[in-house]
């Protein structure tokens, strides 16, 4: 049984007030008392602010992004034994801004899936497909390519840990969302990669889905037998809407 996620990706937003009111109100919304794990990914300097106030509660926390090194002259990033330090349990590798405005090619992603699993963060790996892409009827190619690109730098029982995000980078911050129909072909369809890698292994990794999911459509998405609940962007800095996004995933 795959205990469902959602996790709040809080991208480049807030400031200390904000953030330190943000988690109060999701400590009194009780987002966590559900049946689904959740999770909030806050910028790098509020994780301190977030372990302070999230330690001992149902609520986990991880960072947008992790170095591909492990630490040493890398002006700028941030290793994967560091987020450790502030109590991170998981990570975003992957995210569609990363690989379009940062550059990160599928090389990159699978390097820091790799760096995640050696600081022991359980790394949630985003795909998706452009709307170029989508409509010249390739998805299904290019999410392979991404999935197989992690495969193809990590062992098989490496990914033990990992949730994929089908994120459709036409959905991501649009308002437009996929439909549960076209998340579910997509889903089944990393779950099929899943278990053609290594035995069994689709039906134990999460794949959540990601792209304008709202407290207005969540339970429908939730709803398809593939999808185990959201990444969720702009609707994770509203208390209120995340917690009944949680909510939808039981
Ligand atoms: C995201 O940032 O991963 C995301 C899905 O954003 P939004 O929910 O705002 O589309």
């Amino acid at each position: 049984m795959r205990i469902p996620l959602v996790a709040g990706n809080w991208k480049m937003n807030g400031d200390r007030r904000g953030v330190a009111r943000l988690l109060d109100e999701l400590l009194a919304s009780r987002v966590a008392d559900g049946a689904a794990d959740v999770m909030v990914f806050p910028p790098y300097p509020y994780l301190p602010l977030v372990s302070e106030r999230l330690a001992g509660t149902r609520i986990g926390w991880g960072a947008q992004n992790i170095a591909d090194q492990d630490g040493g002259a890398f002006t700028g990033e941030v290793s994967g034994a560091m987020l450790r330090d502030w109590g991170c349990s998981g990570v975003l590798v992957g995210h569609s801004e990363r690989r379009r405005i940062y550059a990160e090619t599928d090389a990159v992603v699978a390097e820091k899936y790799a760096a995640a699993r050696r600081a022991g963060l359980a790394a949630v790996i985003c795909v998706g497909e452009s709307l170029e892409e989508r409509d010249g009827g390739r998805t299904l190619e290019v999410v392979r390519r991404q999935v197989e690109a992690v495969f193809a730098r990590n062992t098989d029982d490496d990914f033990s840990t990992a949730t994929f995000a089908y994120e459709p980078v036409w959905a991501i911050g649009t308002g437009r969302t996929a439909t549960p129909e076209q998340a579910q072909e997509v889903h089944a369809f990393v779950r099929g990669l899943l278990d053609a890698r290594a035995a069994g292994l689709g039906g134990r990794v999460r794949i959540v889905y990601g792209g304008s999911v709202t407290a207005g459509n969540a339970a429908q998405l939730f709803a398809m037998p593939d999808v185990d609940g959201g990444l969720v962007g702009g609707a994770s800095l509203k208390a209120d809407q995340f917690a009944a996004i949680c909510a939808a995933a039981g």
